[in-house]
């Protein structure tokens, strides 16, 4: 089931409306039902919630099934007389969401169906950082290919892609600046053009959107999560960290996108030296590498893809210098979640991406800090969790965004279809 407010509908045609907007309009609020329910609901059902008449809803049902986007239920078996009653469910077998990531140390694939249903992921590890931008996407476009194939072998048609990346991303999909990938100006989508994946375009929305991993990453977590937690801070911790931050149900992506960069707060001014030109931030006491450095591993034989795991067993046996550094790295990120908490007044904050397998060592001392200086911890206690989806949060969230597209406004991919 979807979250409700991930379903965002068009608004209501007001006065004398177009027979299409009316239309598209029904298309939307049924399907939102749909997508919304946690039981099956029915034709009669959906008239009954909607205000729409059980014509309507029975015309506007056969559009959606023949698009492939929505399908009877099994039939539950009734008790008594009468004949079993069909519900309807979004469609296991129609448009699906490509999600890709670009990290520092891998990058993923994955498919995601209408219902939210991870059906493919694929992870490649690889330091990228020798790379060019052009290299890293090649590589990027292999797994996006594999993706396809897999999801076409499901029955299912890939509606879109959308990309994740750890760095500054303009409305154009121009990565501005990707510290920690070493990118600068990097014009992604002419780089991807032309690779069958990822040009398939439903009704004119551009067949690749690019975006700022943290916010992706989020967005996975917030249709994920347990608790449909509304307003939240979800943080990515990877060799570079970034956040998500949620507010009523919504991603606030800042004026031009860029917000979220929760590890650039400087905590030190006079701290180590940061990819980022400055000095003291989180980052560089946070970030995988400083917890790594710190514990006295940095330079050890450990392969990054492991490295998040093996802090973890080294914690879990008690090993006092890994368990000083996830103390002293939880701290830290404590400091600059309570500013952040203090400023956007944020009941929950989530430990994502690497920083999950982590969260039993660093959730008490970021505790600590918060209820030390969020001014409203004594009365109104702060959610520190783990996310649900950890390092595929990212991948997740993107293909993730491409279904919501299609149902938020499911006329545009009709219309595709012809
Ligand atoms: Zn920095």
């Amino acid at each position: 089931m979807w979250q409700c407010q991930g379903v965002s509908r068009p608004d209501a045609p007001a006065g004398a409306v177009r027979q299409g907007s009316l239309r598209e309009w029904n298309l939307a609020v049924v399907l939102g039902r749909i997508a919304a329910a946690d039981h099956p609901p029915s034709r009669a059902g959906l008239a009954a919630e909607t205000g729409l008449t059980r014509a309507t809803v029975s015309a506007v049902v056969e559009d959606l099934v023949a698009g492939r986007l929505v399908t009877e239920a099994e039939p539950t078996p009734r008790t008594g007389a009468g004949r079993p009653a069909r519900g309807l469910v979004l469609a296991a077998d129609g448009p699906a969401g490509l999600g890709l990531e670009v990290n520092v140390d891998y990058l993923a694939a994955c498919v995601v169906d209408l219902a939210g249903r991870v059906r493919h992921h694929t992870v490649h590890r690889a330091d990228l950082r020798p790379l060019t931008p052009a290299e890293a996407l090649r590589r990027l476009v292999e797994l996006a290919t594999r993706a396809r194939a897999e999801a076409a072998r499901e029955g299912l048609t890939l509606a879109g892609a959308a990309l994740a990346v750890p760095g500054l991303v303009d409305d154009a999909g121009l990565v501005r600046l990707a510290p920690n990938l070493g990118w600068r100006d990097v014009p992604v989508p002419a780089l991807l053009a032309g690779h069958p994946p990822l040009t398939a375009s439903v009704d004119g929305v551009p067949p690749l959107v690019v975006e700022n991993e943290a916010n992706l990453a989020a967005l996975g977590e917030l249709h994920a999560g347990p608790d449909g937690a509304a307003s939240f801070l979800h943080i990515s911790g990877e060799v570079g960290i970034g956040a998500g931050i949620v507010l009523d149900g919504s991603l606030f992506r800042g004026a031009r996108g860029w917000s979220g960069e929760i590890g650039h707060i400087p905590l030190h001014p006079d701290g180590p030296a940061c990819r980022c030109g400055g000095r003291g931030c989180l980052e560089t006491y946070t970030g995988q590498e400083a917890i790594l450095a710190a514990a006295g591993l940095a330079g050890a034989d450990l392969p990054a893809d492991t490295a998040t795991t093996r802090l973890a067993e080294l914690a879990e046996g008690g090993e006092p210098a890994v368990l000083r550094a996830l103390h002293h790295a939880g701290s830290a990120l404590g400091v600059a979640v309570a500013g952040v908490v203090n400023l956007l007044d944020l009941d929950t904050v989530v430990l994502g991406g690497g920083y999950a397998p982590l969260a039993a060592w660093l959730r008490p001392p970021v505790l600590t800090e918060i209820s030390h200086r969020v001014l409203t911890a004594a009365w109104s206690p702060v959610t520190v969790r783990p996310a649900v989806l950890g390092a595929e949060a990212a991948a997740v969230g993107a293909a993730g965004s491409v279904v919501r597209r299609i149902l938020a406004r499911p006329a545009g991919w009709l219309t595709h279809r012809g």
